[in-house]
């Protein structure tokens, strides 16, 4: 047996073992997120497990079709605290904000993660950086566990899996990805409505903020590097939040001859959220890594201390020399 066919086996027992489960995941989440966290949870209920979900933030609109979503809990509204805990898709624990308070201290946790850079902080790890998202490696596990993709439990992880690979359009889109997808559609799943509701479906605020945006769009490293630049005052001025920025580093990254798109959002006065997107050979993640931050090899992001234009000259740097490399 290999490490990690070592890896999916102790995590089945972990899930078999236990019960009164603490799930969580990254904060501002999105579709592989919040699709393996409410996978899993379904799973766990079809096992005759007790299961919690808890997250610092509200649930996000857009995924608000989701089975299960209304039974999150926001961590301020807990009293007990749990001595079993999953982390889902999240790579270091600090990037599970303050729900992970709910967990005692001596909690035994089970970090199930796809990110290269997960710094494995569970006590048991299941990191396969190798699944194109979490949901992939939700799937195995259920497949392990004979529990069948199907129903409420399909939702949600087909939402994953078509989510991180982009609708099935990224670098990551595999055979097993596609084939996990035809087994769900086979199984009585509608994949139009989670496209329509994940990712089609924008509002007139975002299609303002989008538009504001890209009038703000800049290029750099000879056409090589593109970025936006998200202020607070323009999410004032558009009534969008930091939900609503989530796509539009995409419109850097796929202007013809960029490699690397970018995205620069001002936190506060000295704080910038920042998303990097590669399209074939600059890794993303050690720019990130440099940062504080990390990622894929394709998708990144950190958060920077300074003035917004001051780290856009940082980042900037590191990313044209980057790119200068070859
Ligand atoms: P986004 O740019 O959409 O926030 O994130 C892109 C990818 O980078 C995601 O896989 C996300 O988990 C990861 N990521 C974003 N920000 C951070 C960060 O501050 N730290 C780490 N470790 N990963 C991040
Ligand atoms: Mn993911």
């Amino acid at each position: 047996m290999t490490e990690l066919e070592e890896a999916y086996r102790r995590a089945a027992a972990f899930l078999r073992e236990n019960d009164g489960f603490l799930l969580l995941t990254h904060v501002h989440p999105d579709g592989d997120a919040l699709g393996s966290v409410l996978g899993m949870a379904s799973i766990l209920q079809k096992m005759g497990k007790r299961v919690v979900i808890a997250h610092e933030e509200e649930m996000p609109e857009r995924f608000a079709y989701l089975p299960g979503i209304d039974r999150v809990v926001r961590v301020s509204e807990l009293t007990g605290r749990f001595a079993v805990g999953i982390s889902l898709d999240c790579a270091d624990r600090r990037r599970l904000g303050r729900a992970a308070e709910a967990l005692m201290p001596e909690a035994r946790l089970l970090n199930i993660d796809h990110h290269a850079t997960n710094d494995r902080f569970g006590a048991e790890n299941l990191v396969d950086s190798g699944a194109s998202a979490t949901c992939q490696i939700v799937c195995r596990l259920a497949g392990l566990l004979e529990i069948p993709l199907r129903g409420d439990t399909a939702v949600c992880l087909y939402t994953g899996l078509f989510t991180d690979t982009g609708g099935f359009r990224y670098g990551n889109t595999t055979a097993d990805v596609l084939r996990l997808a035809a087994e769900m559609i086979d199984g009585g799943l509608d994949p139009y409505p989670i496209a329509l509701q994940a990712v089609e479906t924008v509002t007139e605020k975002q299609l303002r903020l989008l538009s504001a945006a890209l009038a703000g769009l800049r290029t750099a490293a000879e056409g090589r590097a593109a970025y936006i630049t998200v202020t607070r005052n323009l999410l004032e001025e558009t009534g969008t939040t930091v939900e609503d920025t989530q796509e539009l580093v995409n419109y850097a990254r796929n202007l013809a001859g960029v490699e690397v798109g970018l995205m620069f959002r001002e936190e506060g006065e000295n704080e910038v959220k920042v998303s990097l997107r590669s399209k074939h050979r600059v890794d993303v993640s050690g720019i990130a890594a440099q940062f504080g931050g990390g990622g894929h090899p394709r998708a990144a992001g950190c958060t920077v201390e300074g003035p917004l234009r001051q780290v856009i000259d940082r980042v900037m740097g590191v990313v044209a020399a980057r790119i200068g490399r070859g």
